[in-house]
């Protein structure tokens, strides 16, 4: 509910947390070019130079970020150094200096805003959160040559910064005693001003269509109100609406604290079935947030993030790093490093894959094992590095039947020999599959003995069992994982497991989902992987449920029509167990 002047915008939720205050508004004013010169060479040195200077300053501005604490961070400047010297990147910018005589400020910006555009355009939102890394360089390397100092913002007061899109070198220079929130009208939440948004705890929307004119429209003296959780912005809030905000912002810091403190509490059912929740992570940085919310070990490192950030790939020394040091946060308890499910919506630059029609359907994942083997062994060497450290599992993504089983078996055994031929220490890995594709679940019993355990991916097993692109908004109806379909299928993983006598955990977002997760319960599972900050809710639910009763409700509502029977049959069972006193039960 809003007051009459205030006006609602729906954005999406970006970083968890509420404010509310006056806005400042971040405005970028592109260097002008100095038009056309004659002598390109010289030009082609200067834009050389820059990108030294600039290169060199971002670096350091990673060493001031990192100092501060916040390492995972400090490598988006050291990503945005590199792009500072990409010789991809200088080289476009060269063809328009000595082709068009542009000078070096236009034929920097131009070059950025090509590069930008291409990577928009991949479709892919992690790819596109990176067009504004390289507009951000463009920019920095710009004003170098213009002469103009990098642009810094000063809060003369504590407030929401708002801003078409903030370059992730001003979000991590923002002075953070005064920034309440960041509201932007662009941008996604995993795009770099977002990513570095929820390390610093600021609470963010993005995607804000219709913020920049509503809040010019209400003048500058009318305050905003951000919620980052629900993703709604207030333009021109009443009293009552920051009372609201305000009453929000108390119950969001007792749920963290409560979030917290039961952490330790074990998570079984009423009925004494024991449950393990794992973390779904995708880089180190996210390992100690997780341990503090008691995540049991990580069900799903998303290795996709270490190739994402960068433009060539990690080296074998740098994943063993990584994966070590998220061994190392969790252990004694098991880390589950998935190797690289690259393709369909996740394309890499430096890795270029074919054009495809449907590259969902295409070559994606373990299928680049045909073509690009090293990958995926460089990958596994540093797995068997990171196991000295700890206990480490390595699943493959999108296995679809026993021979993708055999060529992941053989990758292995590759990583393995050369390691032991060249006597480097290692430690021991469990292996496991990714069940995500249908013909796994229905042929399991023809390979999952050969494996230590299976983890069910329920965002793609639901995209492939209903014909229904994941990322595809209009397909909304077919995206709810309670449905049957879905359901049959992970009842009959269960059971493929149980016969092979093999562990099995459900790591797609169902499982974060408190009503799905105590449906998976239910159906057999034990373990479940989810993002770490639907631990709390899902530990809840789990020991408010009763198991026995939830078996009964998993097997009818395999014969369920529809995912919305599902949900009304898991909440008239919550009305019962809330109501039926024990010893009626
Ligand atoms: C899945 O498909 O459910 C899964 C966990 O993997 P991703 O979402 O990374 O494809
Ligand atoms: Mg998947």
């Amino acid at each position: 509910m809003t007051t009459q002047n205030a006006v609602l915008i729906r954005g999406i939720a970006a970083s968890p947390g509420v404010a509310h205050g006056p806005w400042v508004r971040f405005q970028r004013k592109a260097p002008a070019s100095r038009g056309l010169v004659a002598e390109p060479e010289a030009e082609v040195a200067r834009l050389i130079a820059a990108a030294d200077v600039v290169g060199r300053a971002t670096e350091g501005l990673a060493d001031e970020v990192r100092r501060a604490g916040h390492a995972e961070e400090a490598k988006v400047f050291l990503a945005q150094a590199m792009i500072a010297r990409d010789p991809e990147l200088l080289d476009a910018a060269a063809v328009r200096i000595r082709v068009d005589h542009d000078d070096a400020i236009a034929a920097i910006t131009a070059a950025a805003a090509t590069v930008a555009d291409q990577l928009r355009t991949l479709g892919d939102k992690l790819l596109a959160g990176r067009a504004s890394d390289v507009v951000d360089v463009g920019d920095r390397l710009a004003r170098e040559l213009a002469g103009l100092a990098s642009v810094e913002m000063r809060l003369t007061e504590p407030s929401i910064v708002v801003a078409e899109d903030l370059p992730p070198s001003m979000t991590a220079t923002l002075p953070r005693d005064r920034l309440l929130g960041i509201a932007l009208e662009a941008s996604s939440p995993t795009a770099h001003a977002a990513i570095l948004a929820r390390a610093y705890g600021i609470p963010a929307v993005v995607g804000a269509t219709g913020l920049l004119a509503a809040l010019d429209a209400a003048g500058h003296g009318s305050p905003l109100a951000l919620d980052g959780e629900s993703g709604e912005l207030l333009v021109a809030p009443a009293k009552e609406d920051i009372a609201r905000y305000e009453a929000r912002a108390g119950a969001i810091r007792r749920n963290r604290g409560r979030d917290l403190e039961e952490a330790a509490l074990p998570v079984i059912t009423e009925d004494g079935t024991a449950i393990e929740l794992l973390a779904n992570i995708g880089s180190p940085g996210e390992a100690a947030g997780a341990v503090a919310l008691g995540a049991r070990g990580v069900g799903l490192f998303r290795t996709e993030f270490l190739f994402l950030e960068r433009s060539t790939p990690p080296s074998e020394d740098e994943q063993a790093d990584a994966y070590g040091q998220v061994v190392a946060a969790f252990g004694p308890h098991p880390v589950t490093i998935r190797l690289l499910d690259v393709g369909g919506d996740k394309p890499i630059p430096y890795l270029p894959l074919k054009a495809e029609d449907n590259p969902f359907l295409g070559v994606r994942a373990l299928r680049l094992a045909d073509h690009r083997p090293d990958i995926f062994v460089t990958q596994l060497r540093a797995c068997y590095r990171a196991a000295v450290r700890g206990r480490v599992k390595v699943m493959a993504p999108m296995v679809a039947d026993a021979a993708d089983a055999a060529t992941f078996r053989q990758l292995v055994d590759r990583a393995r020999t050369e390691l032991i031929a060249e006597g480097r220490p290692i430690g021991a890995l469990d292996l496991g599959a990714m069940l995500e594709i249908p013909s796994a679940i229905l042929t399991a019993d023809t390979y999952v003995q050969e494996l230590s355990f299976v983890s069910i991916g329920t965002n793609d097993l639901l995209q492939y069992t209903l014909a229904a692109d994941r990322g595809n908004p209009a397909l909304e109806r077919y995206r709810d994982p309670l449905h049957p379909a879905l359901l049959r299928l992970i009842r009959l993983a269960v059971e493929a497991a149980e016969r092979a006598g093999i562990e099995l955990s459900v790591c797609g977002e169902m499982a974060g989902d408190p009503e799905a997760a105590i449906l998976l319960v239910g159906l057999g599972v034990r373990l479940l992987s989810m993002a770490p900050s639907s631990l709390a809710t899902v530990r809840r639910a789990i020991r408010a449920a009763v198991s026995s009763d939830l078996e009964r409700a998993a097997i009818s509502s395999l014969d369920d029509r529809s995912a919305a029977d599902v949900r009304t049959r898991l909440r008239r069972l919550a009305v019962e167990t809330t109501t039926v006193p024990e010893q009626a039960r």
